[in-house]
């Protein structure tokens, strides 16, 4: 690193909270799947800050899109009508098939307004007796990060220090449908569950699972609630990641590549009376459904359709796991993901999948470990046949090499 990088890196240090550890590089530019950063070295971006940057860095018409609505109008707040939002939802519906539309900014918030409307559904709708509701989550989930939020995760790290935290939800194993058979209760209002685990290391349930899951939601009148915040959009290869099993959640939470990562976007999706027990008052966000957010979220949507992007990730990403399952490496002790969501875990004999990360970067790529032995890959879904073996002889490299 050069001495200026060196400075930023150590003035972040002493100003910032330390509630990260980035990989020492310092970035100022991207474009697609590249990203550069300030001595001009370039990289292929295999985290795409966590799959909002589906669409490649900088987009040129979410660009446009962006710089032309903030030209014109940015926020009005909810408290006047603007000019995009209505097109916003008619576009995001046509493209999900939902009925309503709840726009928020952050993922965790799509999460919390779930939460508060799946909550009123079951006073208002179901009947459930006030101050009853249940909410089933699984083992390992990553929802987000605000206190209802961390108060059912069962990562230590997490929650640890943070509470007291939230009543109401209740723990089962992922991927374990008669685990979700024996919790539901009359008061159980919904299940809130990642169609994959995405930071938990990418854990794809059995098949049959949401199948499932969805006739036993049914059976019970419980809200099935995706969060699809990472699935979404593409990642794996289907616009959402319910289409592989052919089921239809409730409410689908969406954000992430919502804006192509430029600006925070997310929404609440439902297909049925869930959003319309929100009244006048009752839930709001001053920059949720503002023009810039929906003009930007729109073109986000628009070029991930017409570029073909969805498709490429099915195609690209089946190229990329078949070619890291050919990795013959003893460090390897599993290869798995689906569409361009995908993950190589680690003996953990091999060393902290960190250490391979940083050697990662040494040959132009970045990748971001997660739990201490897997390292995850979700480049932009853009990439191309050539760019994907690029990154697959490095990978290969870097595996066979020993870092414990
Ligand atoms: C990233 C993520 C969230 C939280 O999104 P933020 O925008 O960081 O609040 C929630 N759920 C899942 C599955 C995620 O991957």
């Amino acid at each position: 690193m050069s001495a200026s990088v060196i400075d930023l890196v150590a003035t972040e240090a002493r100003f910032g909270a330390h509630n990260y550890e980035p990989i020492g590089v310092v970035l100022s530019r991207g474009e697609g799947v590249w990203v550069w950063d300030t001595d001009g070295n370039r990289y292929l971006d295999c985290l795409s800050a966590y799959s909002a940057v589906s669409q490649g860095h900088c987009h040129p018409k979410i660009l446009a899109a962006m710089v032309e609505q903030a030209h014109r109008l940015t926020l009005t707040s909810r408290a006047f009508h603007n000019d995009q939002l209505a097109l916003f939802y008619e576009e995001i519906a046509a493209l999900t098939g939902s009925h309503k539309v709840l726009p928020m900014n952050s993922g965790a918030e799509a999460v919390e307004s779930a939460i508060k409307s799946v909550r009123k559904w079951g006073y208002e709708v179901k009947g459930v007796p006030d101050g009853q509701a249940e909410i089933i989550v699984c083992a390992n989930n990553f929802h987000g990060r605000t206190l209802g939020i961390v108060g059912f995760s069962t990562d230590p790290e997490t929650r640890t220090h943070f509470g007291p935290f939230a009543p109401g939800f209740k723990v089962i194993p992922f991927g374990d449908a008669a685990a979700l058979k024996a919790a539901i209760t009359p008061n159980t209002v919904a299940f809130l569950v990642e169609p994959i685990q995405g930071e938990a290391g990418v854990v794809i349930p059995p098949a049959g699972y949401f199948t499932e899951v969805r006739q036993l939601c049914t059976a019970n009148n419980v809200m099935l609630v995706l969060d699809e915040i990472q699935t979404g959009l593409g990642r794996t290869g289907k616009l959402l990641a319910e289409q592989h099993e052919g089921i239809e959640a409730d409410v689908t939470l969406l954000g992430k590549a919502l804006s192509g990562g430029f600006y925070p976007v997310s929404a609440v999706l439902s297909n049925n009376e869930v959003l319309g027990t929100l009244r006048p008052g009752q839930h709001g966000s001053t920059f949720g459904g503002n023009p810039l957010a929906c003009a930007v979220a729109r073109a986000a949507m628009r070029v991930l359709v017409e570029e073909g992007m969805i498709e490429n990730a099915a195609k690209q990403g089946a190229r990329f796991l078949d070619g890291l399952k050919d990795i013959r490496a003893n460090t390897i002790r599993e290869v798995r993901g689906r569409g361009l969501m995908l993950a190589v875990e680690l003996h953990p004999e091999a060393g902290r999948a960190r250490r391979y990360c940083e050697a990662l970067q040494g040959k132009g790529i970045l990748a971001k470990d997660t739990h201490e032995h897997t390292i995850r890959i979700a480049p932009p879904l853009v990439i191309t046949s050539d760019q994907v073996d690029w990154a697959l002889e490095r990978f290969a490299a870097i595996l066979t090499q020993d870092f414990s």
